[in-house]
């Protein structure tokens, strides 16, 4: 048995030695060949081998023989093997090391008369990997015919990642990984789904740096062997505490995610593989570089998402344990960043991102993340730019490469050539002009051509929005959707939690008003704290006020918040998702109930209390005369009302864009409300998303609609129409069409538009 348990360190301690050496300026291109030759020597003598070969895989991607010893020297340079192509190219296409006692009746195998290797009967291949890409393969030879033992394996994975290191970082010059295999100065364009509409230019940053090994060797290996065990020890029990507290908020990982991190952090073959990579000299950090790329190699290979995903979940705990070694912080956030960061990762909770310094982060990018995830409607708030869904993007990015984050057309530029980044350039500029513009408008107040008020309003939910009012000049906050600072807390928020919150709320937008929405959860918004049975048909289940009548506590505790919170002043709350007015009814006597309360414990209630309704089920349009003598306001929600009214889920893409909310039947049911609404003198506002579209509000105002209430950042654009625009004209115009059912109002839309000189 030529291999004893002592030789990879010995092997790893000769390689160090002709790393270490420094480099003679004279005579560069022999001092590389020389160290070469050294390097696949040592190799080969203390593998008891005839033949050691480094072959480099170079932009094109062929395998290129760059040293070997046993084969012939004029083969060097100039045998090139495609990837797949003979056993070379298989063990760089499996990833995989091939061990063969007779090579040459293997298949793959291709005859290269230039090396002279017909004489060797044994073979053994392994990949040269880092961070996941196959850097070449390191072979070794013998002319008898044997199987290569699992420990010569192993020894030689280890050499090969010790050769992965030399070629990713330049150690030797004239064996640097080529410039196309790291992907610097390539173009691409990844597609995403848009999660926060703009555009951005920057540089990425990843939210989560990768670690890069700070050291290969081991000087001591058994104090190595304590250091990965208490890193070890340390990460299990950071994922127990995430488990414990299932923060969202905070770790952005669903449950089953954190229990898969669990069961990795136990798994035996895990640890023991990194055990014995540091027993063969390699540092706790490089040990787990070099299992984890282990992995990765394998695991790419693998067709089914299932075990993809389960990479992504290794490559998470493998970076994590890494951090935990080096001591590095956890993420971007505390790092120095550069004014114009485009963040990049896998997924992340919305604290995450509040944690960054807003003025620096330009952009971010998940590789996850879908549209109602907690972090996009954080991003939402602060105004970045967001797509999300895109694939592979962290395999393709590399730290500090320059990025066009296009959210409007749901584009990735990564590296992008300097002719696009001008165009983009100047459309950054045009829209920051365009900003200027709006911001001037600021104390214009919303009156039309012909003298008529609409009152502007934003929607909000998380107090980093409150800014946003004065910001955009908006009358006030027409829905605050109390729910999502509940998605964003990792327990129920209790009364006084609550009544802080709130408080800071009212106090935030001055003496402008704030309607409330009471919690309107269920659908597709979820609070990891409230058990709720799997449905169905969510958006049409247990939700908003079904629960609130179903879990009165819920709803008592937060009536009660409010109340306190609105101490002295007016206290706004409208109810969603309501489809009888009698529950409208049930709700309000609840209300009164605590108010009462309050009274009798002498407690400050609001001055005054104007409760309203959400009018967004269809069922309502049948009763609205019934409801209009309860309520003391109404709201439209037209994002629900017009899914349910056309069947069609408006988190769904392909149906979302069937109908036209400019159609006849639409702009019917929305004018229907409005002649009930001022037939009970019953003040009225829409919220939903058509409100901050300059064409539908447009329309909204020729259907009679005199408030509305959209995202901070379409204020400007609406007010700019509004400020254009006759309403008498508009009303005219549009009514005749409605009663005519006319099929392509949309189209009549844009002609008034241009016709009249409105800015749409
Ligand atoms: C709506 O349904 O139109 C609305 C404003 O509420 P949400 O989007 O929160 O459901
Ligand atoms: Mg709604």
């Amino acid at each position: 048995m030529p291999w004893t348990s002592n030789a990879p360190r010995v092997l790893l301690k000769q390689l160090r030695e002709i790393m270490a050496r420094p480099s003679t300026r004279q005579s560069k291109g022999d001092d590389v060949e020389a160290r070469l030759d050294r390097i696949v020597s040592l190799i080969a003598a203390n593998m008891v081998a005839e033949v050691c070969s480094i072959y480099v895989r170079k932009t094109d991607g062929s395998l290129e023989l760059a040293a070997t010893i046993g084969l012939r020297k004029e083969a060097i340079h100039s045998t090139h093997l495609k990837i797949g192509e003979g056993l070379v190219g298989l063990v760089a296409h499996s990833g995989e090391p091939v061990n063969l006692p007779d090579a040459q009746s293997h298949p793959a195998f291709s005859y290269r008369p230039e090396t002279g290797e017909e004489s060797y009967k044994s073979f053994l291949g392994v990949p040269i990997v880092r961070a996941g890409r196959t850097l070449g393969v390191l072979t070794v030879q013998n002319a008898t015919s044997r199987s290569y033992s699992d420990e010569e394996v192993e020894a030689l994975q280890t050499t090969a990642m010790v050769m992965a290191e030399v070629m990713g970082t330049g150690l030797i010059e004239g064996l640097n990984v080529p410039a196309g295999e790291n992907k610097r100065g390539q173009s691409v364009t990844l597609q995403g789904h848009i999660l926060s509409e703009g555009i951005a230019l920057g540089h990425v940053v990843l939210h989560e740096p990768r670690v890069s090994v700070p050291k290969l060797f081991a000087e001591d290996p058994a104090q190595e062997q304590k250091r990965l065990d208490a890193s070890l020890q340390r990460l299990r029990e950071s994922v127990d505490t995430m488990l414990s507290e299932t923060d969202v908020a905070r770790s952005g990982e669903p449950r089953d995610v954190l229990e898969a991190y669990r069961m990795f952090a136990h798994d035996q073959g895990w640890i023991k593989r990194m055990h014995e990579a540091i027993s063969a000299g390699l540092t706790a950090e490089a040990a787990v570089e070099k299992v984890q790329s282990n992995i990765r190699a394998r695991t790419m290979r693998q067709s089914d998402p299932f075990w993809r995903e389960r990479l992504h979940d290794f490559d998470d705990l493998s970076n994590r344990l890494m951090r935990l070694l080096t001591g590095r912080g956890a993420t971007a956030a505390e790092t120095n960043l550069p004014r114009d960061a485009i963040l990049v990762a896998r997924n992340m909770g919305p604290a995450d991102l509040l944690d960054y310094d807003r003025k620096r982060v330009r952009g971010l990018i998940l590789a996850e993340g879908g549209i109602s995830s907690h972090v996009a409607i954080v991003a939402n708030a602060l105004g970045i730019p967001t797509l999300g869904h895109v694939r592979n993007v962290l395999e393709e990015v590399e730290p500090g490469d320059p990025a066009v984050l296009d959210s409007e057309a749901g584009n990735l530029h990564l590296r992008p050539s300097l002719e696009l980044i001008r165009n983009y350039a100047d459309k950054a500029r045009f829209r920051a002009r365009q900003q200027l513009q709006y911001e001037k408008l600021r104390h214009t107040p919303a009156v039309t051509k012909d003298g008529v008020r609409i009152t502007m309003n934003i929607n909000a939910g998380l107090l980093v929005d409150l800014p946003h009012i004065a910001q955009s000049g908006a009358d006030g906050i027409g829905l605050f959707r109390t729910e999502l600072e509940f998605m964003v807390t990792s327990k129920f928020p209790r009364l006084k939690q609550q009544t802080e919150m709130y408080r800071q709320i009212i106090e935030g937008v001055g003496d402008k008003p704030v309607v409330f929405r009471s919690l309107d959860v269920g659908g597709d918004k979820i609070l990891p704290y409230l058990q709720q049975m799997p449905e169905e048909n969510p958006a049409l289940g247990w939700r908003a006020i079904r629960i609130a009548l179903d879990r009165q506590a819920l709803f008592r505790t937060q009536a009660r918040a409010l109340l306190h919170a609105s101490a002295g002043r007016e206290l706004r709350l409208m109810l969603p998702f309501l489809t009888e007015v009698s529950e409208f009814v049930k709700a309000r006597q609840l209300i009164e109930k605590d108010l009462a309360h309050l009274r009798r414990h002498s407690q400050q209630g609001p001055s005054k209390i104007a409760l309203g309704a959400m009018v967004e089920i269809p069922a309502l349009l049948w009763q609205l005369d019934e409801l209009f003598c309860q309520v003391d306001f109404a709201s439209v929600g037209s994002n629900d009302l017009l899914q349910f009214i056309f069947a069609a889920d408006r988190n769904n893409t392909r149906v979302a864009s069937r109908f036209d909310v400019l159609s006849p039947t639409a702009l019917r049911a929305l004018r229907q409300i409005v002649v009930a609404a001022e037939r009970h003198k019953v003040p009225l506002t829409l919220c939903g998303e058509m409100a901050g579209r300059p064409l539908e509000a447009m329309a909204l105002i020729g259907l009679g609609y005199r408030s509305i209430s959209m995202a901070p950042a379409s204020v400007g654009p609406v007010k700019t129409m509004i400020l254009g625009l006759s309403a008498t004209d508009i009303q005219d115009f549009l009514l005749d069409l409605v009663d005519q059912g006319c099929l392509n109002i949309r189209q009549r839309l844009i002609e008034f538009a241009r016709a009249n000189d409105v800015p749409v």
